[in-house]
């Protein structure tokens, strides 16, 4: 089942990012489960995948679509909300297709995130 947070997902988008706008065309989704058949589905898709114990959100480019798991059942998502980092870190991988895991994509989420806790 799916729940579109589109959006509110764009207000946090111009927070994290200085008021730039999630491109036309994308949108956000709360999902129940992030599973790897969903792979099998749009196995063209250009996607980034993560390790199960990580599959907290999804990029799909090619169907500009994010999507995060429901804050219900996200871990971590008392106080700030993890379900909050999970689209940040979607959003950076949105933002920066070739940039993978490491310091400075960790970097780019720090920092997003204390603008978004900022405003
Ligand atoms: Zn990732």
């Amino acid at each position: 089942m799916k729940h579109g947070i589109t959006v509110q997902a764009r207000a946090i988008y111009r927070a994290a990012f200085s008021g730039d706008e999630l491109p036309k065309g994308w949108k956000v989704s709360f999902v129940d489960r992030c599973v790897s058949s969903r792979r099998q589905r749009f196995g063209s898709s250009r996607k980034i995948n993560h390790s199960p114990a990580r599959r907290w959100g999804q990029c799909w480019y090619s169907r500009k679509t994010i999507e995060v798991l429901s804050p219900s059942v996200h871990p971590g998502h008392e106080g700030h909300g993890g379900w909050i980092c999970t689209l940040i870190h979607e959003f950076i991988h949105q933002r920066c297709p070739r940039l993978r895991h490491g310091q400075e994509f960790d970097r780019l989420i720090d920092a997003a995130l204390v603008r978004v806790w900022a405003s």
